[in-house]
């Protein structure tokens, strides 16, 4: 593992424009689980074409909420960034990293420092009113979910949803379009915690080593997009970035 990450900070220490894209394993350290890791993966305790599907939220919001209130809010407002998030940061503050893009909807990334973020699927941290277009921060809503489920909206009783992309949804406008923007423009790509499984956003590491950009992925276990990767270190995100860095 310590030449990979020899010949990954070789690639670093020649790059001016590095961009990041990250997912749910970037987090993992924080203690938000991942989707689909071997070990902590959410999504085998629970159904993610429940409560992560806009036609099933649209028929029954109260599941979604339930779950929210009982499991997400928690380990979101208990989260925070860790030294994989920190190292990020770190390269942002010496001239490295241009740009990241991320899957997670857990704002880990700004609260570390990071000042140019994408977030690809949005940020579970405003709640939104599906109807009338009204936002609501989520302590404000986490209080009201105590007692209403599911919550509506105070201006025009409409349906709040957070505002993350759900299975069937689109994602938030121009965010494609400038992760795309970044990816034609990097030297780069440091691609962290993801299994890369979830489209258009997988197809961005793709894109860079298109456009000439080197790739490096930190995943712990395969990803979908291994044959892209220039180098491949399998390893904990908040154990290898500080050590690349
Ligand atoms: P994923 O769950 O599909 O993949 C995560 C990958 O990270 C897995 O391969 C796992 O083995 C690996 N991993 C686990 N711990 C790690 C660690 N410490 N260091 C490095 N790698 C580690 O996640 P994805 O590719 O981001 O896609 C799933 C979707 O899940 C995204 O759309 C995202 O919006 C959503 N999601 C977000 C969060 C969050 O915001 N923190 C959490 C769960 C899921």
């Amino acid at each position: 593992m310590n030449d990979l990450i020899n010949k990954a900070a070789q690639l670093v220490a020649r790059s001016g424009r590095i961009v990041a894209f990250t997912g749910a394993g970037v987090s993992a350290e924080s203690g938000i689980p991942t989707y689909r890791g071997e070990s902590d993966g959410l999504w085998k305790e629970y159904d993610p074409n429940i409560y992560a599907n806009i036609d099933y939220f649209k028929k029954d919001p109260t599941y979604f909420w339930s779950f929210f209130r009982d499991i997400r809010y928690r380990t979101l407002v208990s989260s925070s960034p860790n030294a994989a998030h920190n190292a990020l940061a770190k390269l942002e503050q010496m001239g490295k990293l241009h740009t990241v893009i991320t899957q997670n909807i857990d704002g880990l990334h700004k609260d570390a420092g990071n000042t140019n973020v994408i977030e690809l699927h949005g940020n579970t941290r405003v709640i939104g009113c599906l109807e009338c277009e009204a936002d609501y921060d989520f302590e404000t809503i986490n209080t009201r979910i105590k007692t209403q489920l599911p919550p509506l909206c105070d201006k025009c009783g409409g349906m709040l949803k957070p505002r993350v992309t759900f299975f069937g949804e689109q994602l938030p406008a121009g965010a494609m379009e400038n992760a795309a923007y970044a990816c034609a423009n990097c030297d780069l790509m440091l691609v962290v915690g993801s299994t890369l499984a979830v489209f258009p956003a997988a197809s961005l590491p793709m894109m860079a080593s298109r456009s000439g950009a080197k790739v490096i992925i930190i995943n712990l276990g395969q990803t979908e997009m291994d044959q892209v990767a220039d180098i491949l270190i399998d390893g904990k995100a908040g154990e290898v970035l500080p050590l690349l860095l």
